[in-house]
């Protein structure tokens, strides 16, 4: 379900678009959730910014033309602790920059010393929606786990994964006779995971 648009106009013309879709309609996100009939808002505004203190040999501003993208769904994926179902926001929030060629893009990338620095090779018909569908996947986290895992739904579904998570909950050390050694719950090691979980998101973008 393509969005086609002149990339150049609609920044050069400060245009902005908006639109809603389903999970389904972007088949590459919809291979990353159990829930294909989840919303996708999307938003996204071209601009032409003047860079600051950068000029061209005519001693002119030098601009640039940025694509603006925003997009917001729920994705199902399964926790990689207790390989239930849980849910994952998603709240994209990307600028890109629209070079007029791949040489052009490499280059600028070269130049940038920003690691928010994004470049895109722009067209004349160019597929928002496809764009959008990168930017969600490029963010997506590579494991999730639940911040308190559900209860094994029976006995047959405990795991040692299972167990070792429902622990965190269940008695303390002082109480458990057979805390000691060779235990290896430790209370963080859910924050540990949500701050990896986090990091690897991040990672690819910024050090703010
Ligand atoms: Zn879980």
């Amino acid at each position: 379900m393509p969005v086609w648009i002149d990339l150049f106009r609609f920044c050069e013309e400060g245009r902005s678009q908006d639109g809603e879709c389903l999970v389904r309609d972007l088949p590459r996100l919809g291979g990353e959730t159990a829930e294909l009939s989840a919303p996708v808002r999307w938003q996204a505004a071209g601009r032409v910014e003047t860079l600051a203190g950068v000029y061209d040999e005519q001693g002119a501003p030098r601009r640039r033309r940025a694509l603006y993208l925003a997009a917001q769904t729920q994705l199902t994926r399964e926790c990689d602790r207790c390989g239930q179902p849980m849910q994952v926001p998603i709240d994209l929030r990307s600028r890109l920059e629209v070079f007029d060629t791949e040489d052009e893009a490499d280059e600028a990338a070269m130049e940038a010393a920003d690691d928010d620095f994004d470049p895109i090779v722009g067209a004349r018909k160019f597929d928002l929606l496809a764009q959008m569908e990168e930017e969600i996947l490029l963010g997506l986290p590579a494991g999730v786990v639940h911040e308190v895992c559900p209860k094994p739904v029976g006995a047959g579904s405990r795991t040692p994964k299972s167990v070792a998570a429902e622990a965190t909950s269940g008695p303390t050390p002082q109480e458990d006779p057979v805390a000691g050694e060779g235990r290896t719950v430790r209370p963080f090691a859910q924050l540990d995971a949500l701050l990896k979980a986090g990091a690897a998101q991040t990672g690819r973008k910024s050090k703010k």
